[in-house]
């Protein structure tokens, strides 16, 4: 038989920014040992790996493992053809309770991310975490300093990023057409947490670039379960390990199931999974493409009869989510 030629990794437009986004994108932040302490040389390797598994989106964050992410990521992409990737980093954040939104600090930040990812540009910056300052400070201050960096050529689009959904209208509906490219939501479209759906027509409307982080719920709906610091409650993380036990008895991978869950909406631009290692990044690769229907899978059978007794331990616990930020956002 001929030998089967593996189908590419899709790829959408990312709002109106010109760019177009891998379907799949890499989420750096274990790369900073954010979830445990990681192989260096192997997560170099695992960019590599994606890159040429047809992912060309890579977000990062001087927050995650205090700038290490940053930094790995930067030797990651050093292998790789600037002109090909789509790069992202943040400015904002730099630790649990470390925030400064100032303009003055966003300028000094981007300087400092350009160097340890060993880039003159980022594709996009984003405001991480914004529910943690006075979104007044966002709109008045970061944006318009952001915009200045553009017109230096240090950043190509300006993007926002935090887990309380209202936070992306209060910003949106503040600000001028343009002045934000692209909002990033997290463990709000999940198998456990799909409250982003009903906020895509509005996000859409805004004509931003929609990306979907933490597919797996920051490590919940993964075999070897969240690391310590993570935020749900214990109902949620009980359920979680639930899930994950009915699908290890299915003989299937619980992160394949949430991936090929959630991809097919075209609404959302890229769906973030943080990587570490080239066998996640294959793994997950095919999740998409199974996902989509580019690929066949193997275990269809049983995927389906261990999504289903997911899906039924996870109801009861749907949608339930955790405290961020300032109470005023
Ligand atoms: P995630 O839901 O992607 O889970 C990551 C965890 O899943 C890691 O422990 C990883 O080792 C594990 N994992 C990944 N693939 C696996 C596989 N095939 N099998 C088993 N385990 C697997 O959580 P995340 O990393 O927090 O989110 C993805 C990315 O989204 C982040 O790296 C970051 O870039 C971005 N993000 C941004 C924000 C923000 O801006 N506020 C918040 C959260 C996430």
């Amino acid at each position: 038989a001929a030998p089967s030629v593996k189908p590419s990794m899709p790829r959408r437009p990312l709002g109106q920014t010109g760019l177009r986004v891998s379907v799949l994108g890499f989420g750096a932040s274990p790369l900073g040992g954010v979830f445990q302490a990681i192989d260096e040389k192997e997560g170099v390797a695992a960019v590599k790996e994606a890159f040429d598994l047809g992912i060309n989106f890579f977000d990062t964050s001087p927050f995650y493992g205090d700038t290490k992410s940053e930094t790995v990521l930067g030797r990651g992409l050093a292998q790789l053809p600037r002109d090909q990737i789509v790069v992202a980093t943040k400015v904002g954040r730099y630790g649990a309770d470390t925030f400064d939104f100032s303009a003055s600090r966003v300028a000094a930040s981007v300087r400092e991310s350009l160097t340890r990812l060993q880039l003159s540009y980022v594709d996009l910056i984003q405001c991480h975490d914004i529910e943690f300052t006075q979104l007044d400070q966002i709109v008045n201050e970061t944006l318009p300093a952001l915009q200045q960096l553009k017109t230096e050529g240090l950043v190509r689009h300006i993007g926002i990023t935090g887990l309380p959904l209202k936070i992306f209208q209060s910003v949106l509906d503040r600000v001028p057409a343009g002045a934000v490219d692209t909002a990033l939501s997290y463990c709000h479209y999940t198998l456990n947490d799909r409250s982003l759906q009903a906020l895509l027509p509005y996000l859409q409307e805004k004509q931003v670039g929609i990306i979907n982080a933490s597919v797996l719920s920051m490590g919940l709906l993964t075999h070897q379960g969240p690391p310590g610091w993570h935020p749900a409650p214990q109902p949620l993380q009980q359920a979680a390990a639930a899930a994950a036990a009915a699908a290890t008895a299915h003989g299937v991978s619980l992160p394949k199931l949430a991936i090929m869950e959630c991809v097919k909406d075209p609404a959302i631009s890229s769906h973030l999974v943080g990587f570490s290692t080239r066998q996640q990044v294959r793994d997950n690769v095919d999740a998409v493409l199974q996902g989509l229907g580019l690929l066949p899978s193997p275990l269809q059978q049983e995927e389906a009869a261990a999504l289903a007794e997911v899906q039924r331990i996870l109801r009861p616990v749907q949608g339930l989510t955790w405290l961020s930020g300032l109470p005023e956002n």
